[in-house]
């Protein structure tokens, strides 16, 4: 079984979810008392959230790569972001170590092609969401990626720092999420993208009847097959 390098505590509300992902996907497969072989390196959000709003992505860049050099030389065979707007800065992570990430995009364009998804919603950071970094991904698959107006970029953005990161869960905003997704789908979204690692905490498939892509899920689960090569 290969060692996954979990570089996690953005925010560590969802690094839980993804411990918890793998260990069941491993547990599906191998049963008995098989569980994953797991490295974890938590960081202080707090000090990444003001690399994010200084704009300083080279300083985040260089506190990732530490962390995930640090994984490697612990014997991490391959590195799991745990979080899609880090993403901005895997391939500085990725330049910097020997072992492969892992990147939450590419599965997720895996995953929306398996499932013939061409035109999708993309829910996220309002990094994710307007910059190039993660839809590029998405768009080099063939898949077109419709994102909320203005408003509900900020909606949607202030949810996930102020309300998810801390572990706050609050039906209004769930509604909220819920119109946005709805009003997406009427632009002919076929699916959303979860594409925070947070908001399957909020939004879950049994709320919507457009299918939902979350990439916690998603990414967690490609990493437990991949490490007992059931990819
Ligand atoms: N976990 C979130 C994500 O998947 C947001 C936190 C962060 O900015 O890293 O994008």
């Amino acid at each position: 079984m290969k060692t996954i390098g979990l570089l996690g505590g953005m925010s560590w509300e969802s690094t839980v979810t993804y411990y918890q992902i793998i260990n069941e996907t491993i547990k599906e497969k191998l049963g008995g008392l098989h569980s994953a072989r797991i490295l974890l390196y938590s960081v202080d959000f707090a000090e990444i959230e003001k690399c994010q709003s200084e704009g300083d992505w080279e300083k985040s860049a260089d506190i990732l790569s530490e962390a995930a050099r640090n994984l490697e030389k612990a014997g991490a065979d391959f590195i799991v972001i745990c979080t899609n707007t880090m993403h901005k800065v895997a391939p500085e992570i990725q330049d910097r170590i020997h072992v492969p990430v892992m990147h939450i995009a590419e599965a997720t364009a895996e995953v929306l092609k398996e499932n013939q998804i061409t035109k999708v919603a993309l829910l996220g950071t309002k990094y994710t969401m307007t910059q190039d970094f993660y839809k590029k991904k998405l768009e080099e698959n063939g898949i077109t990626v419709l994102i909320p107006d203005e408003k509900s970029i900020e909606i949607v953005n202030r949810v996930i720092y102020d309300e998810l990161c801390l572990g706050m869960i609050s039906s209004g905003s769930r509604e909220q999420y819920l119109k946005i997704i709805d009003a997406l789908a009427l632009k002919g979204a076929q699916g959303v993208i979860l594409g925070c690692t947070e908001i399957g905490l909020l939004v879950h498939q049994e709320d919507t009847s457009l299918p939902v892509f979350d990439t916690t899920q998603i990414h967690a689960r490609k990493a437990a097959l991949a490490s007992i090569d059931q990819e």
